[in-house]
C-alpha cells in the first residue's frame, strides 16, 4: 500500500476512522448566511466523496458575542439548526464524517459586542472588547455546551473547540491577554480553568462517541505566550476532561513570523507535536504546511503525530486522499500556500476560493460539464490562463491543441517558480503537466503562432493566451546593457552585480529583491534555518516559543523603489505582503517610495527621492515596472476574419496575477 502510516485507520475507542487525514478548519464565506449552506453542503459533500477521514467546519460562533465578524456563522439556536443538517445530510450521503468547529473570537472579533478576559485592545482590531464578568464566564462555557449539544442535533459528528490562534480561549492562558485576580486568572492554574471546563462539561453534555477535537496552541509565537510547560499541563487537563483528540495550533493571528505562508518550509512545525506525544495518551493531529503525501507519510512514519490536519491543499484539491490511496500523488494539484484566493479572500469578506482550483466553493455555479458539441479549439500560450483553459476544455470532451513558442509549458510560472520562498510554484507545473497529458491535449511547444496556423480552418475555437510583455521604461541611460528587465534576471540568467536598484516595488519587484538577496538554497527548504531567522525557539525553552530572529547576511546590497508616495509594498497581498516586506527589512533592503528616476552612468542611478537629488552607487538595475498585455496575434487574427477569445494577461495585463488567469482560463472552457 502506497503511504502505509497515511492510510492507517485510526481507533478513537468509539469511532474508527479509515486513514490519518483531517480537514482542518477553515472559513469559506459560505458559513456566514443561511442561504449559502447548500453551496457548503456541496462543498463538504466533494471532499468527504475524496476520501478525507475526518473534517471541521470553520469556525461558528457559539454566541454573538462570540462572532469574528457582525452576522458571522453562529449555532447558539434551535432554529440554526437545520441548515446544518444540509452539511452533515450531504457528508453523511458521501461516506464521511464532519465537526463543527466551535470558536468564540473574543478580542479578535470585528464587531463592538466583542468581550474578553481582560479590557485589552487586540493590535489587529479595531474594537476594545469588554471584560466579561465571572457570571458572563459562566454563561460562555454555557454557549460553548450549548453549541456543541446543538451540533449534536444537527448530526455532527463531533465538534472542535477552538482553543488556538489567539480566540478567546487563548486569551484566557495567558498573563498577555487576561488579567484577572478571580477564580479564571492570576495564575496559570486559574487561566486554564476556561478551557478544561468548557471541555469537561462539554463531555458532560454529549456521548462517549461524540468527537471533541481542542485544538491546542502548542506554539503561541507571541511574547508573554505560554511556557512549554504550561501547554503540556493544558494538554493533560484537556484530555482528562474527555477531549477525544488534540490538534495543533501554531501562532496567535498577531504573531509577526509567518506560520503558513509558501515561504514557510513544509512540515516547518510537526516537531512541536512530536514533543506533546510523550506527554498524553489521546492522538494528536500536526498541521501546518503539511501538502503533499510523502510529507505527511514521512511526518506519521517519524512518530510526529496520531494525524495530519491540511486545510488549504484539500480547498486546492478535493480528491487529494484518494489520488494518495490509488498511488497517483503525481496527479495531486498542489495548495502552493499563496493564500490568495482563501485567506485573502477571506480578510476581504469575498467568498474563498483558490489559485489552482477556481472550483473550489463554487462546486455547484462552476460546473465542467460534458458536451454535447465536440469542437477542434486552439489555445494559444501555455501559461496559466492557457494550461487551465486547455485541460478544462479537453476534459469536457473537445478536441483541445496548445501552442506555445517555449519549450515548456507554464509561462510565467517558470520564472516564479525560482524566487526563494515559492518552490511551491514547480507542483502546479507538474500537475498541469499531468493533467493535459491525461485529458488528451495535443502540445505543440516551441510553435510560434502566426495566422497562418490558425488560419486553415483546422479550429471551430480559437483562444489567445499569449500573457504579457514586461514594461519597458525609459530615461537617460535605460538602454545602457546594465539596465536589466526582470527577465532578463529570472530567464535568461544574465549576471548582476553586488549593488543593485531595482525600478518598481510591486510583486514582481519584491520576489526579484528576494532573488538577489537570498542567499542559495532557499531557506524554505531547511527547517532550522527558516526557524533561526524568524526567532522560533525550537527548544521551546522560552515563553511563545520566541527567540531572537538572526537573519543572514544579504547576499547583495539592494535599493527597492517606487514612484508613488508612501511604503513599498503596502498593496501587496494582505495575508503574505508583511513577510515579503519583513524579508527585505531583515536583509537591509532600502524600500523607497516618491523617486523620481533621471538618469543611469556610471557613478549609478541618479534619482530625486525625498524633495532631493541623490545618486545611488549601483552596478546595474533591474526594471520591475509591471506588464503590457501581449497579443499582437489579437489584431492580426482580427484583419483575417477569425474570431478569437482574449483570456490571462493577453486580455488585461493590470493587476494581473494567477488566480485570474486560471480562473478565467476555467471559466472559459465551462462555455465553450
Ligand atoms: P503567461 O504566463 O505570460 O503565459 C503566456 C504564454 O504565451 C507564454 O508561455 C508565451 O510563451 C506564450 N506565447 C505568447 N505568444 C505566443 C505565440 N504567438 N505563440 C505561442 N505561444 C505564445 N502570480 C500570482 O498569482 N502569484 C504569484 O505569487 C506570482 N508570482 C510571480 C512571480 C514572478 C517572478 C512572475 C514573473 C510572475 C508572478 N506571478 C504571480 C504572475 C503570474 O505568473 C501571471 O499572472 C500569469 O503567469 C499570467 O498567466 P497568462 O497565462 O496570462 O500568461
Ligand atoms: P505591479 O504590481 O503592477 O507593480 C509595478 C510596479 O512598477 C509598481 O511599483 C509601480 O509603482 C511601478 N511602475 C509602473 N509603471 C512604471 C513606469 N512607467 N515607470 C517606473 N515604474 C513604474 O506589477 P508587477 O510587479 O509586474 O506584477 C505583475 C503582477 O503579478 C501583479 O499584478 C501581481 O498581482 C502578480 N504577482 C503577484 C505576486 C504575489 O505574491 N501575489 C508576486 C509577483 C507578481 P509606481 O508607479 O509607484 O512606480
Ligand atoms: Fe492553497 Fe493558494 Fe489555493 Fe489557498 S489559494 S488553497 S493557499 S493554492
Amino acid at each position: 500500500m502506497p503511504y502505509p502510516h497515511l492510510l492507517a485507520p485510526l481507533d478513537l475507542g468509539h469511532v474508527t476512522l479509515p486513514n490519518r487525514v483531517l480537514m482542518g478548519s477553515m472559513h469559506t464565506g459560505l458559513e456566514d448566511r443561511a442561504a449559502d449552506f447548500d453551496k457548503l453542503a456541496a462543498y463538504f459533500a466533494e471532499r468527504a466523496r475524496g476520501g478525507v477521514a475526518l473534517m471541521v467546519t470553520g469556525g461558528i460562533a457559539p454566541s454573538i458575542q462570540g462572532w469574528l465578524k457582525p452576522f458571522g456563522g453562529r449555532l447558539s439556536m434551535p432554529w440554526h439548526v437545520a441548515r446544518h443538517r444540509k452539511v452533515t445530510h450531504a457528508v453523511h450521503a458521501e461516506g464521511g464524517r464532519i465537526c463543527m468547529q466551535i470558536l468564540h473570537a473574543g478580542r479578535y472579533g470585528y464587531h463592538p459586542l466583542s468581550v474578553a478576559p481582560s479590557k485589552i485592545k487586540s493590535p489587529i482590531t479595531p474594537f476594545t472588547p469588554r471584560a466579561l464578568s465571572s457570571r458572563g464566564v459562566e454563561r460562555t462555557i454555557g454557549d460553548f455546551v450549548r453549541s456543541a449539544q446543538l451540533a449534536r442535533e444537527a448530526g455532527y459528528d463531533g465538534v472542535e473547540v477552538m482553543g488556538s490562534e489567539g480566540y478567546l480561549i487563548n486569551q484566557f492562558l495567558v498573563e498577555r491577554t487576561n488579567h484577572r485576580r478571580d477564580a479564571w486568572g492570576g495564575d496559570a492554574e486559574r487561566r486554564m480553568r476556561f478551557p478544561v471546563e468548557i471541555v469537561r462539561r462539554t463531555r458532560e453534555a454529549v456521548d462517549r462517541d461524540f468527537i471533541i477535537i481542542y485544538r491546542l496552541s502548542m506554539l503561541d509565537l507571541v511574547e508573554q505566550g505560554q511556557s512549554w510547560e504550561e501547554i503540556v499541563a493544558l494538554a493533560k487537563a484537556v484530555e482528562a476532561a474527555g477531549a477525544s483528540l488534540i490538534n495543533t495550533g501554531i501562532g496567535w493571528h498577531e504573531a509577526r513570523v509567518p506560520t503558513i505562508v509558501t515561504s514557510v518550509p513544509r512540515g516547518a512545525f510537526s516537531w512541536v507535536t512530536r514533543r506533546m506525544k510523550q506527554e498524553v495518551r489521546i492522538p494528536l493531529v500536526t498541521t501546518n504546511r503539511i501538502n503533499m503525501p510523502e510529507v505527511a507519510e514521512r511526518i506519521l512514519a517519524g512518530g510526529d503525530a496520531d494525524m495530519v490536519s491540511m486545510a488549504r491543499p484539500l480547498l486546492a484539491d478535493p480528491d487529494w486522499v484518494r489520488k494518495a490511496m490509488d498511488d497517483r500523488a503525481s496527479r495531486i494539484n498542489t495548495c502552493i500556500a499563496c493564500n490568495q484566493a482563501c485567506l485573502d479572500h477571506v480578510f476581504q469578506n469575498r467568498r474563498a476560493s483558490c489559485l489552482v482550483n477556481p472550483r473550489a466553493c463554487h462546486e455547484t455555479e462552476l460546473a465542467l460539464l460534458p458536451t454535447m458539441a465536440r469542437k477542434r479549439i486552439a489555445v494559444v500560450g501555455a501559461g496559466p490562463a492557457g494550461m487551465a483553459c486547455a485541460s478544462a476544455a479537453a476534459e469536457r470532451g473537445h478536441a483541445v491543441t496548445l501552442f506555445d513558442q517555449a519549450e515548456r509549458i507554464g509561462g510565467q510560472f517558470n520564472y516564479a517558480k525560482r524566487i526563494p520562498g515559492k518552490e511551491e510554484f514547480h507542483e502546479t507545473l507538474r500537475y498541469f503537466g499531468h493533467r493535459l497529458a491525461d485529458a488528451g491535449v495535443t502540445l505543440r511547444l516551441g510553435t510560434c503562432v502566426d495566422v497562418a496556423v490558425l488560419a486553415d480552418g483546422s479550429f471551430d475555437e480559437v483562444v489567445l493566451a499569449t500573457g504579457i510583455t514586461p514594461r519597458r521604461v525609459t530615461f537617460p541611460g535605460s538602454d545602457d546593457p546594465r539596465v536589466l528587465s526582470y527577465l532578463d534576471v529570472l530567464a535568461r540568467d544574465r549576471p548582476v552585480g553586488a549593488r543593485v536598484a531595482i525600478i518598481g516595488a510591486g510583486g514582481i519587484g519584491f520576489d526579484v529583491a528576494e532573488f538577489l538577496v537570498e542567499n542559495p538554497p532557499s531557506p524554505s527548504t531547511d527547517i532550522e534555518r527558516w526557524a533561526h531567522a524568524w526567532g522560533v525557539d525550537m527548544s521551546l525553552a522560552a515563553r511563545g516559543g520566541l527567540d531572537a530572529a538572526v537573519a543572514e547576511p544579504p547576499q547583495r546590497e539592494v535599493w527597492l523603489l517606487q514612484r508613488s508616495e508612501g511604503r513599498p509594498g503596502a498593496r501587496l497581498n494582505k495575508t503574505t505582503g508583511w513577510v515579503h516586506r519583513a524579508t527585505l527589512k531583515a536583509k537591509q533592503v532600502r524600500m523607497l517610495g516618491g523617486v523620481a528616476y533621471e538618469r543611469f552612468d556610471d557613478r549609478g542611478l541618479h534619482v530625486h527621492a525625498d524633495g532631493k537629488p541623490s545618486i545611488l552607487p549601483v552596478d546595474n538595475v533591474v526594471v520591475c515596472a509591471g506588464q503590457e498585455p501581449f497579443r499582437p496575434l489579437a489584431d492580426a487574427l482580427r484583419a483575417a476574419g477569425i474570431p478569437a477569445h482574449i483570456i490571462g494577461g493577453a486580455d488585461v495585463a493590470a493587476e494581473l496575477d494567477a488566480k485570474r488567469a486560471i480562473d478565467q482560463g476555467t471559466r472559459l472552457a465551462a462555455t465553450l
